[in-house]
């Protein structure tokens, strides 16, 4: 399904595009000091790695900026300088060469400095990104709003926008992020109905997982599916990579960005299920992930219902007594002892992602099927068919067939 997305500006963070119809991106930011050159490069490798088109790092101090100068030459990817109260540090970033600034409006406040830094950032050919946030907003604003509701974030961030106007400068994104999820969408909406600029998403100050990606999830998903939203980070309380992978698998999952990794989907299990499903998704999870294969992989925990329902997977693990079943596309290829299923559905995955469908479908093993069907006609003899299709067939005919004219 794909969204139509707003129409907007496009501003170049590095070689990456943001807003006007550009793939959207996935940003991240490094917990390290900046200074401390190749831990942060160490970490923006770890988070490239993990989906981030765009890393953020912190800027405040001059040996910071002075770390963006020697990160810059050895970054995979575009470096945004994250600047608050000392506008000089945004200069010192430009002078770094960074790719990007986030300046936030509620805390560097004089008009002097905000438009000395945009004149310096349009000199380099370099964006900006007005990142307000709720809990740093400007102190008469949240006089005249009473606090930080859409409308004030809106102000903040038009008021930026008319100082960068001012001195001709308009390579700009916005954010205005709220760690309240309704207050967060009300306010994308807001200024997406406002200004044309591209715009970067995020819950801002979400917390730890699982609530933190639930919040970010929430806020970031329906603003996308509304077509508002060009770059997204997910603020969590965690190790920035799981921010990044986050950010990538939410794309993939609304299909606004190709899959390029492993999918893996469990069924929730329930009393047929013949094996722990929860700790054998997690083992398969563990193995499968670091081969990092683009395929999705199903584990069931029964035979009766598990190949069926998961019949769109690439390849799947259902679990009967005893033994696993492998199928592919819902085929069954290959019955195996239980204590030897996740390495063989390991195997499996990397034979799929070298050969394909039809080739591991032509490999599978003959007598697969037959054991397969022998297995789920004992197991549905001894559970019953959970689907009662008999039962309910009969059923269908009883009602059509009586009854008077
Ligand atoms: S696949 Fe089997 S074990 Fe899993 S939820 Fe469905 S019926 Fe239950």
């Amino acid at each position: 399904m794909t969204f139509e997305r707003r129409d907007t500006r496009q501003v170049m963070v590095g070689n990456v595009p943001v807003g006007a119809g550009a793939p959207i991106s996935v940003q991240s930011m490094t917990t390290t000091k900046t200074h401390d050159v190749d831990g942060t490069l160490a970490q923006i490798y770890g988070l490239a790695g993990a989906g981030a088109d765009i890393v953020r790092v912190t800027c405040n101090t001059v040996e910071a900026a002075q770390g963006i100068a020697e990160i810059m030459p050895r970054s995979p990817v575009p470096i945004v300088a994250d600047i608050h109260y000392q506008y000089r540090l945004a200069l010192a970033a430009i002078e770094a060469g960074v790719s990007a600034l986030r300046l936030n409006p509620g805390n560097i406040r004089k008009e002097q400095h905000i438009k000395a830094v945009a004149k310096a950032a349009g000199d380099a050919g370099i964006p900006i990104r007005i990142g307000v946030n709720a809990g740093s907003l400007d102190k008469d604003l949240l006089a005249k709003y009473g606090g930080p509701v859409p409308e004030a974030l809106v102000e903040s961030a038009m008021t930026e926008v008319r100082y960068f106007d001012d001195v001709g400068f308009h390579d700009v994104k916005i954010s205005v992020k709220h760690s309240n999820v309704p207050l967060m969408v009300d306010s994308y909406r807001l200024l997406a109905d406002t200004t044309d600029y591209p715009l970067h998403l995020g819950v801002t100050e979400a917390g730890p997982p699982p609530g933190g990606l639930i919040k970010s999830v929430a806020g970031i998903a329906t603003l996308l599916n509304e077509g508002i939203g060009d770059t997204i980070r997910f603020s969590l309380t965690a190790d920035p990579v799981e921010e990044a992978k986050a950010g990538k698998q939410l794309l993939e999952y609304l299909g606004l960005r190709e899959r390029t990794g492993l999918d893996l989907i469990a069924c929730p299990s329930c009393g047929r299920a013949e094996v722990d499903v929860i700790a054998v998704a997690q083992e398969a999870n563990d193995r499968l992930e670091e081969l990092d294969l683009p395929i999705q992989v199903a584990v069931m925990g029964c035979v009766v219902n598990g190949p069926g329902e998961a019949r769109e997977a690439d390849l799947g693990l259902a679990a009967g007594r005893g033994r696993g079943h492998l199928f592919i596309k819902g085929e069954v290829v290959r019955v195996v002892p239980e204590e030897d299923m996740v390495e063989a559905l390991v195997t499996e995955a990397k034979l799929l992602a070298e050969e394909g469908v039809e080739a591991r479908l032509a490999a599978k093993d003959a007598s697969a099927a037959t054991i397969a069907m022998e297995e789920r006609v004992e197991l549905l003899s001894v559970q019953g068919d959970a689907n009662r299709a008999a039962e309910r067939k009969a059923a269908v005919a009883d009602v059509a067939t009586s009854g008077t004219d």
